[in-house]
């Protein structure tokens, strides 16, 4: 049976601070080794976002896009599929969010004061879906392990960013509740891309079909990482990272940041 391979979490440098490859690289990189498609989820602004908090809201989800903008461009260029989502965080606590557009986010800059199952249930509301990202990652900025198993889609049982005992615990989680169990790379680069993420019996049609196959349990396959798609570290990975840029901006977009930015000197 062949499978479809899609990376349902990856960081643009556009959008995400610690990521280095631009969404168009990522997209090239994921194509040549053979996957269908991604959702770019960079880290919003309540995580480590690239973008520059104190401008306007407007302004500022016009750049959170441009990573996923580039990527989704040269996807269409390749026959390759990008669908946008975002990572949003609440003190670690991370939720992939999916089936949401940029006007869902210029319209509600509200998500920002709410507390992550208010968060849940809202986005619910508005037709999108969750999946809880490495519930049980232990890092320096995860003071505590949070567990939301009645506000989310499904759980990332396998993280390639994560050890398999922390894996091994988000899966007996994701299992108890009956959530369904997917994976994703959490790649900020290709260098040391894991090839991680879910494998599909056929190519989704949509954002929405990833939904309805986490509600059905037809994720056919969740993928382990592994080493094979690894590529020499450069010296210079540092400067690899594009970075958001006002400049990319329609005109009135581009005149209100000039203008805010201005009234701040
Ligand atoms: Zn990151
Ligand atoms: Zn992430």
């Amino acid at each position: 049976m062949e499978l479809y391979k899609y990376d349902t979490h990856v960081h643009t440098s556009q959008g995400s601070a610690c990521s280095t490859w631009k969404g168009s690289s990522i997209v090239e990189r994921l194509h040549e080794l053979g996957y269908s498609g991604c959702f770019i989820t960079d880290h919003f602004f309540n995580g480590n976002s690239a973008v520059d908090r104190s401008l306007p809201w407007d302004v500022k989800i016009h750049l959170f896009c441009q990573g996923y903008e580039d990527a989704k461009k040269r996807g269409d260029e390749l026959g390759f599929q990008v669908f946008f989502g975002w990572e949003f965080a609440m003190n670690g606590t991370e939720f992939l969010t999916y089936g949401l557009d940029k006007q869902f986010l210029l319209d509600n800059p509200e998500i920002m004061q709410m507390p992550l199952e208010r968060y849940a249930d809202f986005v619910h509301e508005k037709g999108g879906f969750i999946v809880h990202a490495h519930p049980f990652r232990e890092a320096w900025y995860i003071p505590l392990v949070r567990l939301y198993p009645k506000s989310v889609d499904g759980i990332e049982g396998i993280n390639c960013g994560n050890s398999p005992e922390q894996n091994e615990r988000a899966q007996w989680y994701g299992k108890s509740y009956n959530l369904p169990i997917v994976g994703g790379t959490d790649a900020h680069n290709l260098w040391n891309y894991h090839s991680g993420g879910i494998a599909l019996d056929e190519k989704l049609t949509c954002a929405h079909d990833y939904l309805d196959r986490l509600r059905n349990f037809r994720i056919t396959k969740v993928l382990e990482p592994s080493n094979a798609a690894h590529l020499p570290w450069p010296e210079d990975a540092g400067s690899y990272a594009v970075r958001n840029s006002i400049e990319l901006l329609n005109d009135e977009m581009k005149q209100k940041a000039i203008d805010f930015l201005n009234s701040q000197k």
